[in-house]
């Protein structure tokens, strides 16, 4: 089978991966070079979780999570590290208590901790005493640029061949190949006409060095962070950014968000003026409801926008469900979730 694959972000190039170890003719377009910065899946680090409150997404993620393993024994690199999430909030947060229903129901492995168990943990991290945690062991971060070169350089060794910076036509290509998958991130709906608001999301990198678990802190901006790198860790902010147009060139962090970075180092890591080493920009895709979205395009492709923030972890999943799809031995109609109806 001849394959297009247009966009080698990770979805693209998961995609492009399984498609190739199956033995099919892939050529994969991204129309910017290798390694920019414009879309959604550079940088250092993803959270990766199994535990998802929602049963759909925990029951994807039981089959998602292994991948990662697999892509590290295949490629010879680390990639996956395990080191735990930490969610954390009031005591008396509608969330919180969704998720440990969520957990309990679907039997995966979480311990509910007070501040002190938290401070055992995580000794640099600091919780109120009306907080709780919610610890799950089988969670980390995957190192997200080495995901993304291994991921390729499989595909390559497979045969297929990434052209960069060949910005695609989708009717052209689906004129010439079997089928055609569209992994275009923020720009998807130059494609298909999908219910998505692009968000300049940003992340900062804070002066300071400890270990730890990833942790995400409950509440409206639900600020994420991650083990420090160096001399300095990572934090992000989930709450949606303001609206972005990818084609602009610009990916200026918002100063709104930096200070909610900034704060967020006082009260959490006690430091008192938080020095920020780096701060960027990168795109959600958001639907609303932060469901990804996969369906059919045109006579023979196959699209999918899976973001909205969540949705680095999948990828290998979804690269080999895309795949299932053009190989005919699974079809989108069977993921309703994902459908827009
Ligand atoms: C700040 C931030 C933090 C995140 N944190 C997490 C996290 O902790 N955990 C998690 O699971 N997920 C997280 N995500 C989400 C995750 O990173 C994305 O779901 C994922 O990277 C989307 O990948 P993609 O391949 O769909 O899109 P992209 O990486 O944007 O790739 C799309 C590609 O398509 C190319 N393209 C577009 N149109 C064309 C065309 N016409 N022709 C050729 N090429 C084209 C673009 O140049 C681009 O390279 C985060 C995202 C951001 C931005």
């Amino acid at each position: 089978m001849k394959a297009a694959v247009i966009g080698a972000g990770i979805m693209g190039a998961s995609a492009a991966r399984w498609l190739a170890r199956r033995g099919h003719s892939v050529q994969v377009f991204d129309q910017h070079p290798a390694g920019h910065e414009l879309g959604s899946s550079h940088g250092a680090s993803r959270i990766v979780r199994k535990a998802y409150p929602d049963p759909f997404y925990a029951e994807c993620m039981a089959d998602a999570y292994p991948l990662w393993h697999e892509l590290e024994r295949s490629s010879g690199t680390q990639i996956l590290h395990e080191c735990g999430l930490l969610y954390f909030g009031d005591s008396l947060s509608e969330n919180l208590s969704t998720m440990v229903e969520g957990l309990s129901d679907l039997g995966v492995e979480h311990q509910v901790i007070d501040p002190r168990q938290a401070q055992e943990l995580f000794p640099e991290l600091r919780l109120h005493p009306h907080e709780v945690g919610v610890w799950t062991p089988e969670a980390g971060w995957v190192a997200a640029d080495a995901a993304l070169g291994a991921t390729i350089e499989l595909a390559e060794r497979d045969g297929a061949t990434f052209h960069y910076g060949s910005r695609a036509e989708p009717q052209a290509l689906a004129k010439e190949s079997d089928v055609v998958i569209c992994c275009t991130g923020p720009w998807i709906t130059e494609t298909v006409e999908l219910p998505v608001t692009i968000t300049l999301q940003t992340f900062g990198y804070v002066e300071g060095n400890h270990g730890g678990p990833v942790w995400i802190e409950d509440g409206l901006d639900l600020p994420y962070g991650f083990p420090s790198e160096g001399k300095a860790f990572k934090i992000g902010v989930h709450r949606q950014g303001p609206e972005a147009d990818p084609n602009s060139a610009l990916r200026q962090p918002s100063s709104e968000f930096v200070d909610i970075i900034r704060r967020c180092a006082s009260r959490r890591f006690g430091i008192a003026d938080p020095n920020i080493v780096s701060a960027k920009g990168c795109l959600y895709t958001n639907t609303p409801n932060e469901d990804f979205l996969l369906g059919r395009f045109g006579e023979n492709g196959f699209y999918a926008s899976a973001c909205s923030g969540h949705g680095f972890k999948f990828a290998p999943w979804i690269g080999r469900l895309l795949a299932d799809f053009a190989d005919g031995t699974d079809c989108p109609e069977l993921y309703s979730r994902f459908c827009t109806g």
